[in-house]
């Protein structure tokens, strides 16, 4: 049978189940392929262990147990296992193992954890009594339904936040409240091509 080519190929534009959003990550990061079919192994069958901001992925046959971290600065997630630190896979500048993977699909198939984008804004700041000149922050405002939370955001997740604003939005200057909350993981790092 002969392939399609990639822009043929059936894209299911709303996921919902973790094999939908495995396969949607893949579409967009070929290279991916391989560590994203562990992955979605390590989501399905409840490796995945989120606690809050404390996210802990065990190994498919129990013997380790990674802890990941989020930071801020880039929207990206660090993990403690050998593979992370030694041999990740790179989209862009981001690296991802199994376990980053695990974590990205299985918090985008929980639709309790899907956090949704209330407000962005760039922060003025500098040190108190400085003459340095202002610097700005992106940030986001999240809401998961039950708690507001707020992050810092790079200029890239800011504007393409900002992108998707329509003329109904609340705007003041680089503050921007949307009428319907956007989804965050249009903008996660895993989905950015
Ligand atoms: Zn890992």
């Amino acid at each position: 049978m002969q392939s399609l080519p990639a822009t043929e190929k059936q894209v299911n534009m709303n996921p919902t189940t973790p094999s939908e959003w495995a396969a949607r990550i893949v579409t967009r990061h070929p290279t991916l392929a391989q560590p994203v079919a562990l992955a979605l192994h390590l989501a399905e069958t409840g490796h995945v262990h989120t606690d809050g901001p404390q996210v802990q992925v065990e190994s498919s046959d129990g013997r380790n147990t990674y802890t990941l971290r989020y930071v801020e600065a880039t929207g990206a997630w660090l993990c403690t296992c050998p593979a992370f630190r030694y041999r990740p896979y790179y989209v862009g500048p981001v690296a991802y193992c199994k376990h980053t993977l695990a974590r990205a699909i299985a918090a985008r198939a929980d639709k309790h954890h899907h956090l949704r984008v209330t407000a962005i804004h760039r922060e003025r700041n500098r040190h108190a009594s400085s003459d340095e000149p202002w610097t700005k922050t992106p940030v986001a405002f999240f809401t998961d339904g039950r708690h507001e939370t707020r992050h810092a955001i790079t200029d890239d997740q800011y504007d393409q936040l900002a992108a998707i604003a329509t003329d109904d939005d609340y705007h003041d200057h680089d503050y921007i409240a949307y009428n319907q909350p956007i989804q965050w993981h249009d903008v996660f790092s895993e989905d950015r091509a």
